[in-house]
């Protein structure tokens, strides 16, 4: 039996998820249809909505469902200029999805730098928010390489007072820790149905009552007149199915931090470095580089040991290009050789502790490998 543990690239499909995208297909309809079949697609909507909005602290209108986790950043951060920003300030840790559209908006913009931990300096950003207080900031709830948690709340609060707007990128933090929309004051909200065991290919963008968003698809007046496009209904009735059972998992999730830690002491002992030790981290989310064993030399011994991890981040290339968040955190030497290691709901100790001994097999390898090339 392989083991997954690749959370953070995408998760095991729940299987509540899976039967109610089955149970949607099976309804049919089109949810803006007036008749019996879209009023039945519309109900499986209505529900999915309220069952996202109860993960993430939030009332059922303010979500807007959408294609993933980057439309819904899109569709934020395009809005700035409508809402009248003249910058945006865009962590230095955040998902090319945020950082791109940050680039594409056509505004100018700067990038908020991280301390070495990988956590977001609000020094910096209040001592902006000085010069600059019209401007759109974007901070992630948690990054997807190293787990690290971000002060989404005090990083609100620091852009309201200015007159600002704070983008979160959600998609990783959501049905991992408790978010509260309403209480952390940030204005949106980017969520994605298949990080928390839903279908891919759907999504939501979480808008509070200040926001003016403006669409960035035309052509039909779906989702309030967000978006344009059918809604993707059994994707939807996934979202909403998985949405519901990861906030009755918080506590499982969270009580994976002694396994991931278990794999970090048996890896500190190899010489190898956790990335955001010492920061508030996603409990299943381990990044850990080794000095002197590259990233895909680990992927490729794990995955023929059977289990499957990640190095730096996944793009869809499916190549591995070096880490941009472990670069902001001052450590480039230590980019080429993290990899990432994410459980989630269906992962047991026993998947971590396969990981470890598997790691520490190919890393012995690999150091007798090193020797005797040393010795020739
Ligand atoms: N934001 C973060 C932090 C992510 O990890 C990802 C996916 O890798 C995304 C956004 C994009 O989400 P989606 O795949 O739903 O477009």
């Amino acid at each position: 039996m392989s083991v997954y543990l690749d959370y953070n690239a995408t998760a095991k499909v729940r299987p509540e998820a899976a039967a109610a995208v089955a149970w949607a297909l099976e309804t049919g309809g089109n949810a803006s249809s007036v008749h019996a079949a879209g009023r039945a697609a519309r109900a499986i909507v209505e529900d999915a909505r309220g069952q996202v909005a109860a993960l993430v602290g939030a009332k059922a209108p303010s979500v807007i469902f959408v294609s993933g986790g980057a439309e819904a950043s899109a569709l934020a951060i395009g809005s700035a200029v409508a809402a009248g920003f003249e910058r945006i300030l865009v962590g230095a840790s955040e998902h090319d999805v945020v950082l791109e559209n940050v680039r594409a908006a056509g505004l100018p913009y700067e990038i908020w730098p991280v301390d070495e931990r990988g956590v977001a300096d609000l020094d910096w950003l209040a001592d902006r928010l000085r010069t600059e207080p019209r401007a759109q900031v974007c901070l992630m709830a948690a990054n997807n390489e190293t787990g690290v948690i971000q002060p989404v709340a005090e990083a609100a609060a620091l852009a309201r007072a200015a007159g600002g707007w704070l983008h979160v990128d959600a998609v990783q933090a959501a049905g991992k820790i408790e978010l509260d929309f309403a209480a952390t004051g940030a204005d949106t909200l980017a969520l994605s149905a298949h990080k928390l065991g839903g279908p891919q290919g759907v999504g939501a963008l979480v808008a509070g009552p200040r926001t003016t968003l403006s669409r960035q698809l035309h052509g039909g007046g779906q989702e309030r007149g967000y978006r344009a496009g059918t809604e993707n209904v059994p994707g939807i009735a996934g979202f909403g199915a998985a949405a519901k059972a990861a906030a009755a998992d918080l506590p499982a999730i969270a009580a994976q931090a002694a396994w991931r830690d278990g794999l970090a002491a048996a890896v500190a002992r190899a010489g190898a470095v956790a990335l955001g030790d010492g920061a508030p981290r996603l409990a299943q989310t381990l990044s850990y580089a080794t000095p002197g064993f590259p990233s895909e030399l680990q992927v490729m011994g794990l995955d023929l040991a059977g289990v499957m991890v990640s190095a730096g981040a996944a793009c869809s290339s499916g190549k591995v290009k070096p880490s941009r968040v472990i670069e902001a955190m001052g450590r480039p030497d230590l980019a080429p050789f993290a990899i990432r290691v994410s459980g989630g709901w269906a992962t047991t100790a026993a998947d971590w502790a396969r990981c470890g001994a598997a790691w520490a097999e190919i890393f012995d390898r690999h150091q007798a490998r090193r020797r005797a090339k040393a010795l020739a």
